[in-house]
């Protein structure tokens, strides 16, 4: 039967106090998931769970450092207290830092090493055990462009997103038996922080992404909340391993 239907359903959303991550926590929320916010900005999960109230579903927002391996624990120790049940991981929370690979020094090389593949592993790894109890479960990873495409001053970040594609593929290939789908999707440039400060940075990015993109537009974290919703749905059950471009036809140009 087909649904999309996410009532009684608890997802934790890494980063989600913004950007991307709250785009998709919409989506979910709309379906009718108990939405966790796990990320460090205190101030800022407040600020999101406020933006989350209109879908009148369960909200908790937990400081967490998904690099941390004890802070990820004790947040799906609480989580568990909370509710009783995880249902949908979304590995979202995510940094660049760095230059090209002759000059990117070991801290920012580790930190977002640390962030982008690490936190997803101790997350998945967190909510296995609750998963398999109940009889499933979905991981949503948060891939990139970078994850097909190279970026001679991005070398942390793209191995980073190249890498949880893979991981993506070994969850899924691992736990199928549990019934636990495990996806990535590949955001093309959307309007958030993380790109801001770049188009700051570089004031021809506007126009060079608009003019790449098939759809001649940014996106918005909205447009993530879709595919976020059926990847975390009952409709998605025979999709697993998979790596699907929201992007405005971004990879698909050449
Ligand atoms: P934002 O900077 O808006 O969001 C990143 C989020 O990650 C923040 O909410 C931040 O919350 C959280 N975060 C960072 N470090 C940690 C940490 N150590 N522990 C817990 N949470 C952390 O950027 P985006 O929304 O753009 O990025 C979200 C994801 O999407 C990332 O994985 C990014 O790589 C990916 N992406 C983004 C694209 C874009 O064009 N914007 C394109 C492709 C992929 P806090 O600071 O409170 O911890």
């Amino acid at each position: 039967m087909l649904s999309f239907n996410l009532a009684e359903k608890v997802a934790i959303v890494t980063g989600g106090n913004g950007g991307i991550g709250l785009g998709i926590a919409h989506g979910l929320a709309a379906g009718g998931a108990t939405i966790v916010i796990a990320a460090r900005d205190e101030e800022k999960s407040a600020l999101a769970a406020q933006q989350l109230a209109p879908h009148n579903v369960g909200i908790m927002t937990i400081a967490t450092d998904v690099t941390d391996r004890s802070s990820v624990d004790a947040m799906v120790e609480v989580v568990l207290d909370a509710f009783g049940r995880i249902d949908i991981l979304v590995n979202n929370a995510g940094t660049n830092a760095g230059g090209s690979a002759d000059v990117i020094t070991d801290d920012e090389w580790d930190l977002v090493m640390n962030v982008n593949m690490t936190g997803a592993h101790y997350c998945s790894q967190a909510v296995y055990p609750a998963m398999k109890a109940k009889g499933g479960g979905k991981i949503i990873n948060i891939g990139s462009m970078m994850s097909i495409f190279g970026h001679g001053s991005a070398p942390a970040y793209a191995a980073s997103k190249g890498a949880i594609v893979q991981y993506t593929k070994a969850l899924a290939c691992g736990w199928a038996d549990d019934n636990i789908q495990a996806n990535a999707i590949l955001p093309g440039w959307i309007d958030t922080n993380l790109t801001r400060e770049l188009r700051d940075a570089v004031p021809s990015l506007e126009e060079a992404v608009t003019r790449r993109t098939p759809a001649a537009k940014w996106g918005t974290p909205d447009d993530l909340a879709g595919l976020g919703l059926f990847l975390a749905s009952p409709a998605s059950d025979f999709i697993t391993g998979a790596a699907i471009p929201a992007d405005g036809g971004y990879s698909v140009q050449g």
